[in-house]
């Protein structure tokens, strides 16, 4: 099975994940954690050329395509290998942040992203999809807290804002896959509801 974890900036993501990590060895699934962009060298490197500062901007097209490109070699190398193997991948990021990012972050059309992600998926989807969501402001909070913001200085809050907002928009889309989890609470009530999720998830 294929779950991917989701959410804007200062969510908690990285807490969370080991926590998702800590339930699935509870049960003693075999799994691999990987993330997106990159979990092959050659995605890495694509990872590492969006993340990287430099005084060019990265036309939003270009950004778009990298995105995918390392999504295509993530698949073909990481994901759908593990997954025919019938090991689980736990995945830090997919394809609905490509629609929250690029999509509503940068504005690019989502029918184009749709596209792309039939092209490279061939109708492979995660199974279960875990949001992490969290009122904007809240969330730059936290990421300031930690001293995590400078990358983020030049991203307007209404960025981030649009993001949020059409991650929303594809959870209310395909309720089936995703569960939303209010991150606004303590790590102990955040950690609360995903358990209820994946304890429910395990039975089916
Ligand atoms: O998951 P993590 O926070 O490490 O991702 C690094 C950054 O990559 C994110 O903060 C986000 O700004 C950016 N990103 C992006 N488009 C994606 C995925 C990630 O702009 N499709």
């Amino acid at each position: 099975r294929f779950i991917t974890l989701e959410g804007t900036e200062g969510v908690g993501k990285s807490t969370n994940l080991r926590f998702i990590e800590s339930v699935l060895q509870q049960h003693q699934i075999r799994y691999q954690l990987t993330r997106e962009p990159g979990g092959t060298p050659l995605a890495e490197q694509v990872r590492e050329l969006l993340l990287a500062n430099r005084d060019e901007d990265v036309a939003d097209d270009a950004e778009l395509l990298l995105v995918f490109a390392a999504r295509a070699q993530h698949l073909e190398q990481v994901i759908r290998p593990t997954l025919a193997e019938g090991r689980w991948v736990l995945c830090d990021r997919f394809t609905d942040a490509t629609f929250a990012y690029q999509g509503g972050g940068r504005g690019l059309s989502k029918v184009m992203i749709g596209q792309l992600e039939t092209m490279v998926q061939r109708g492979l989807q995660p199974d279960l999809t875990i949001l992490l969501d969290l009122p904007v402001d809240i969330g730059l909070a936290r990421a300031r807290q930690r001293g995590d913001l400078d990358r983020f200085e030049n991203e307007r809050m209404a960025f981030f804002e649009q993001v949020r907002d059409a991650y929303l928009e594809r959870a209310a889309a395909d309720p089936e896959r995703f569960a939303v989890i209010d991150a606004s609470g303590t790590l102990e009530q955040v950690q609360q509801q995903i358990a209820a999720v994946l304890e429910r998830y395990l039975q089916e």
